[in-house]
């Protein structure tokens, strides 16, 4: 049974308003992409296993907790991958898209990528990053008086990657091999070591002390491009607003959904709040009066009178285009 599903994160949604806002000149679009491409593919890797769970059919009562994300209580964040809950052992997952061979350098603490061009690249070691999160399990479980075991594994999510030398007591496998580990492991741990109405508490636990961590990336918001981008062409100037319509001076395509595509992006550059004066000023708009109407077409829940009404741009903004 799912308990936290994945969702889309909102470091995505934001590399991907600032890439569409930033002009493809500007010498930082190139780390951006670069930043987007690197998370893209990893969130990829993350559904490949994810629906590797979906089709394990397992008898023991489970739970599965996906992208779970924390702060310990010296203040440092946890993001796990997965994690496995059963009264039988818990498994904590770390999850690499990454192609080439992986060396696990043991002694070193280093892990290592060859690419086919004979290029190596160090990465921060996953096992160390899956030991940290095993420590806090352990301390929330001892603090609540259980003792389960905690297993924990590297699933790589590319099967074209070759997974070279590695800790031989240390779990890393593709994610094809991720049903026989997992039953391997319900062998190896045959008895439950609580009832299931303390897993439950122990599940709830770990929902209730969940916050949304994610590190989100910085820019400087003076450098992106304001108003309605054209959908069709990508021009860097934004397109006019006349008549109830957007137009694109580029290529001439017209939308009179580009206003809940901005808003979306507003709501994640600037601010969830805006108001009739911002909307003039983002838009190129003069009149209040077009402002008022355009505000009223992304039917807005507002607070406040008069010249002090905001409006609050809600998360399922592009929901509402269609
Ligand atoms: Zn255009």
């Amino acid at each position: 049974m799912i308990s936290i599903e994945r969702k889309y994160p909102k470091k995505l949604l934001i590399l991907e308003s600032i890439l569409r806002r930033l002009p493809q000149d500007n010498p930082e679009y190139e780390k951006y992409l670069r930043q987007y491409k690197i998370a893209k593919h990893g969130y990829e890797g993350e559904l490949r296993v994810d629906r590797e769970w979906k089709d394990i059919q397992l008898e023991l009562k489970h739970f599965l907790l996906h992208s779970y994300q924390t702060i310990n209580e010296h203040g440092t964040i946890h993001q796990i991958d997965t994690i496995f809950l059963s009264c039988q052992f818990v498994l904590l997952l770390e999850i690499k898209n990454i192609s080439g061979t992986l060396v696990f350098d043991e002694d070193k603490y280093q892990f290592l990528r060859t690419q086919v061009d004979n290029t190596i690249e160090s990465f921060y070691n996953p096992i160390d990053q899956i030991e940290r999160h095993a420590i806090l399990i352990k301390t929330i479980m001892n603090k609540m008086d259980l003792y389960i075991p905690i297993e924990i594994a590297i699933v790589i999510a590319n099967s074209a990657t070759i997974i070279g030398v590695k800790p031989r007591d240390t779990l890393i496998f593709h994610v094809s091999g991720l049903r026989s580990k997992v039953n391997k492991l319900i062998l190896k741990h045959p008895k439950p070591r609580i009832t299931l109405e303390q897993l439950v508490s122990f599940k709830e636990t770990l929902l209730e002390m969940y916050c949304d961590v994610e590190l989100l990336p910085k820019f400087e918001k003076s450098n992106l491009v304001k108003g309605a981008i054209c959908s069709n062409c990508n021009s860097s100037v934004p397109m006019k607003y006349t008549r109830g319509v957007f137009c694109c001076n580029r290529c001439n395509f017209t939308s009179r959904n580009a206003i809940f595509e901005s808003l979306h992006d507003y709501r994640l550059l600037f601010d969830e709040w805006i108001t009739n004066n911002r909307v003039r000023q983002f838009f190129g708009i003069e009149s209040i009066y077009s402002a008022n109407k355009l505000l009223k077409r992304a039917n807005l829940v507002s607070y406040g009178n008069n010249r002090g009404r905001k409006y609050l741009i809600p998360n399922d903004i592009l929901e509402k285009s269609k």
